[in-house]
C-alpha cells in the first residue's frame, strides 16, 4: 500500500499556518483602550524583519486582457513555467527573487509563534509591533467597534499582482480590485495565482460595490473567479476598464453588473461614498478612489505615474488630488511599484519620435512588440507606420481583443485601410508594413516568440528585419525574453530594445514622483500598497520625508487588518491569507504539497519501489521490483543499489518484528531517500508500495525465496 497522506487535502493558503490558531499569539489583539492611555494614536507601524513573508517573487506586471494567451505552462523553456505573462511595465524592479521556498515559509512561520505573548495585555499591543519580526502572525482580529473602517488586503501588498482590498464597515463591504498574479516556477503546473478569498467567503452578501481602478490582469483578472463565488456583485469602473471586464467574463459565460464611472461620478454604495480621479498609468481610463464613510476619508491612487507630457495630454489630475487634500485624507493609499528608484520615470513623450525614426531607417519588415493593453503605445507604433507609408497588422490573441475595444471607443485611431489582417501582411512586401505583437516578455506561445523560433505560420523573420521591444523586461522572464533576442539575433535580425533607444517608459512613477503625490494628498496616515517589501518600504520613507508622522505609516501586508476610526489608524490583526491556485478549470484545489511534489518530480523524477511481503512475518516474499521515470536512462546499476538498499531494510523491519505496511513505506522511503542523496546528490521522489501477502498463497521462484535469503 501506499502511505496515507494525513495532510490536509483542501490546503489553499501558502501563507497560513494551520497549526496557528492553536498557539499563543506572538502580540493580543489591541483592547479598545491601550494600556498608555495613548488613545487611538496608538501608532499602527510594525516593523522589523521581513524575511519569510510569501509573495515578493518578482513576477511582473499584467498585461491588461492578456486574458489565457500564452499560458504556456510547463512547456517553457528553461525550467521557467510561468507562461502568458506580459504586461504592465515595471521598469527598474531588479533584483528580487524570493521566488521558491514560500511553501517551505508557510511551514516555518507555522512554528514562529512562540514565545512573548503573556502580559500582551498590559503593554500597548501597537507599541509591541514596532520593530517586530511581521514573519509571526498576528492574532486574528477583534470585532471593530461601531463606525471603525476595517482595511485588509487578500492579495497585491508585500508582492506585486493580485491586487484586492477590502472595506469593511459596519458590516458591509467594499472592495477595490480583483486581480492575478502568473505562476512562479516552484509552482507548476498552476495557471493563476488569485487573491485569497477566505476572509470574505461567508461576507459574500455584505459586498456593497467592486471598484476596479483600471483594466490591467493584476486588477481584473481574478473577477470571473469571485463571481463564481456571487455573481451580482456591482462592479464600477472606467467604461474601457467595464468593457475589458467585460471580454474576460464573456469568456467565463457571465454577465456582471457593470456600471460606468468617471471623475465626475459620485456614487454611494452601502455606507461607502464613491469619488474619482483621473490618475495617468499605461493603460487608458485609469481611477483613483476617494472612498468616505463615518470612520474618515481615504484616498487610492491605485497604478499611478506622474507624466507630466503623457501621450493622451492627460497627466495624473493633481489638482484633483490636491483638493481631496484640501478636504483632509485620513489615509492614502499609494502605489509602490517603482518607490526604490529615484528621481522621475521617462515620459511617453518622444517615443513615437524614435519609433518613427527607427521605421524609416527599416528596409525590410519591422515588428514592434508591445504590452497588449498599452493602448497609447500601440498607437504611437501606427503613427510611426502611417508616416512611412507602412500598412500595420496586429498578431496576438489579447492585442486584437484590446485593440478592437479601443478603436470601438475611439481611443484608438488609423486612417482606413491601414489596418489589415496579418493574412494580408504576410503576402505583403516586407517593407510596406509594422506588426504589432505580443510577446514581449517572451511568453512561449505567443508570436514574438514562434517568429524566433521560425515556427510562425505567416511571418518569417529574415536577416536584417528590425524587431522593435517597446517594453520592459519584468523581472523573472529575463531567461525567456533573451532566448527570444538570441534566436532573433541568430537569424540576423536588428533587436532593438529600451536600452539601445527610447522606446519605452514605464507605467508606475519613481520616487519623485510618489513624493508629489504625498504633497498634494498631505494625508494624517500613509499605507503603501502595491509592491513588495522593499518597495513598501521605501514608499513609507517617501511619506514620512513629506510630513507624514512615522507612526502614522502602516506596512500592513496582505491579511494584516489596519482599523480607521476617527481618522486614526491602527493594526487590528491578521487574517490567514494565503495563495488560492488555478489548475486547470479548478479553483482552490491545489495543495502546496501537491506543488512542492511536482517541483520534486521536475527536478529529481520518481523512483518507485514494489515490495512482496509476508503478512505475518513482514518478510520479503521476493526482490523489491524498482523503475524509475525521469531519473536517468541508464539506470540498472542504481536499480540494483536500490534494491540491495530496500532488501537491508526490510531485513531489519523483519528482525524487529515489524509487519506493518504503513511503517514500513515509511521506512523504505525516509532510508533510499537518504542514501540516494548521499550517493547520488540527487532527490527524485520515491514511491515505495508494500504488498502483504499470504506466505501460503504465494508460489515463489526458488531464485526469488534464494535472493530474498542472499539479501540477509
Ligand atoms: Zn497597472
Amino acid at each position: 500500500m501506499n502511505e496515507p497522506r494525513n495532510r490536509a487535502r483542501k490546503v489553499t493558503r501558502k501563507a497560513g499556518p494551520p497549526e496557528a490558531t492553536e498557539q499563543q499569539p506572538v502580540f493580543q489583539a489591541p483592547s479598545d483602550a491601550p494600556a498608555n492611555g495613548g488613545g487611538n494614536d496608538a501608532p499602527a507601524e510594525r516593523d522589523g524583519g521581513n524575511n519569510g513573508n510569501n509573495g515578493g517573487n518578482g513576477r511582473g506586471g499584467r498585461d491588461g486582457g492578456n486574458g489565457n494567451n500564452g499560458n504556456g505552462g510547463n512547456n517553457n523553456r528553461g525550467g521557467n513555467a510561468r507562461g502568458g505573462r506580459g504586461g504592465e511595465d515595471r521598469d527598474n524592479n531588479k533584483g528580487n527573487g524570493n521566488g521558491g521556498g514560500s511553501n517551505r515559509n508557510r511551514r516555518r512561520r507555522g512554528r514562529g509563534g512562540n514565545g512573548g505573548g503573556q502580559g500582551g495585555g498590559r503593554r500597548n499591543p501597537m507599541k509591541s509591533m514596532q520593530g517586530a519580526d511581521l514573519t509571526k502572525r498576528l492574532p486574528a482580529p477583534s470585532k471593530p467597534a461601531k463606525d471603525t473602517l476595517r482595511i485588509y488586503a487578500l492579495g497585491g501588498i508585500s508582492e506585486i499582482g493580485r491586487n484586492m482590498t477590502v472595506f469593511e464597515y459596519n458590516g458591509r463591504l467594499l472592495i477595490v480590485d480583483c486581480g492575478v498574479l502568473f505562476p512562479n516556477s516552484d509552482e507548476p503546473g498552476v495557471d493563476l495565482v488569485l487573491p485569497d478569498f477566505g476572509p470574505i467567503e461567508n461576507k459574500l452578501d455584505k459586498i456593497d460595490a467592486l471598484v476596479v481602478t483600471h483594466g490591467h490582469e493584476d486588477h481584473i483578472g481574478a473577477i470571473p473567479w469571485l463571481l463564481k463565488l456571487r455573481s451580482d456583485i456591482p462592479i464600477y469602473s472606467s467604461k474601457f476598464t467595464n468593457a475589458l471586464i467585460k471580454a474576460k467574463t464573456q469568456e467565463h459565460r457571465q454577465r456582471p453588473k457593470l456600471n460606468d464611472v468617471n471623475t465626475d461620478s459620485e456614487v454611494t454604495v452601502g455606507p461607502f461614498r464613491l469619488r474619482f480621479w483621473h490618475v495617468n498609468h499605461s493603460i487608458p481610463e485609469c481611477l483613483g478612489v476617494s472612498i468616505k464613510t463615518g470612520a474618515g476619508h481615504v484616498v487610492m491612487t491605485g497604478d499611478v505615474k506622474v507624466d507630466q507630457t503623457p501621450y493622451d495630454g492627460k497627466p495624473t489630475d493633481i489638482p484633483a488630488l490636491a483638493r481631496l487634500g484640501d478636504e483632509g485624507i485620513d489615509l492614502f493609499m499609494c502605489d509602490s511599484t517603482n518607490a526604490t528608484v529615484p528621481g522621475i520615470s521617462a515620459s511617453e513623450a518622444g517615443i513615437e519620435e524614435t519609433l518613427t525614426r527607427l521605421v524609416s531607417n527599416a528596409r525590410q519588415r519591422v515588428v514592434i512588440a508591445s504590452f497588449a493593453s498599452n493602448v497609447a503605445r500601440v498607437q504611437m507604433a501606427i503613427n510611426a507606420a502611417v508616416s512611412n507609408n507602412r500598412k500595420v497588422a496586429f498578431n496576438g490573441r489579447s492585442m486584437l481583443r484590446n485593440m478592437e475595444i479601443a478603436e470601438k471607443m475611439n481611443l484608438l485611431k488609423a486612417p482606413k485601410g491601414t489596418i489589415i489582417p496579418i493574412e494580408e501582411a504576410a503576402k505583403m512586401a516586407p517593407h510596406k508594413t509594422v506588426l504589432i505583437t505580443t510577446g514581449t516578455q517572451g511568453e512561449p506561445m505567443a508570436a514574438l516568440s514562434r517568429m524566433s523560433r521560425r515556427e510562425h505560420r505567416q511571418i518569417t523573420i529574415h536577416d536584417g528585419d528590425t524587431i522593435i521591444l517597446s517594453s520592459s523586461l519584468i523581472p523573472g522572464n529575463e531567461e525567456a525574453v533573451f532566448a527570444v533576442i538570441n534566436n532573433l539575433a541568430q537569424i540576423g535580425a536588428n533587436v532593438i530594445t529600451n536600452a539601445e533607444a527610447h522606446v519605452h517608459a514605464s507605467g508606475h512613477g519613481y520616487a519623485g514622483e510618489l513624493l508629489a503625490l504625498y504633497n498634494a494628498a498631505r494625508p494624517r496616515n500613509a499605507m503603501p500598497v502595491h509592491g513588495e517589501w522593499r518597495h513598501m518600504r521605501a514608499n513609507k520613507e517617501l511619506a514620512i520625508s513629506t510630513g507624514v508622522k512615522p507612526n502614522n505609516t502602516a506596512l500592513a501586508q496582505n491579511g494584516v487588518v489596519v482599523d480607521m476610526h476617527k481618522g486614526n489608524i491602527k493594526v487590528a490583526g491578521q487574517y490567514q491569507v494565503g495563495q488560492l491556485y488555478v489548475d486547470g478549470t479548478t479553483m482552490g484545489d491545489v495543495d502546496p504539497d501537491v506543488l512542492a511534489d511536482r517541483t520534486s518530480l521536475a527536478s529529481g523524477g520518481v523512483v518507485s519501489i514494489t515490495c512482496v511481503v509476508d503478512d505475518s512475518t513482514g518478510r520479503l516474499l521476493e526482490a523489491p521490483q524498482v523503475s524509475t521515470t525521469g531519473y536517468s536512462d541508464d539506470d540498472r546499476d542504481f536499480n540494483k543499489k536500490v534494491v540491495e538498499g530496500v532488501e537491508a531494510v526490510m531485513g531489519d523491519l523483519a528482525a524487529e518484528g515489524e509487519n506493518d505496511p504503513f511503517r514500513m513505506v515509511q521506512q523504505i522511503r525516509r532510508k533510499v531517500s537518504r542514501a540516494i542523496e548521499q550517493n547520488y546528490k540527487r532527490q527524485p521522489v520515491i514511491l515505495p508500495t508494500v504488498v502483504p501477502m499470504s506466505s501460503d498463497n504465494h508460489i515463489a521462484s526458488e531464485d526469488e525465496i534464494a535472493s530474498t535469503r542472499e539479501s540477509r
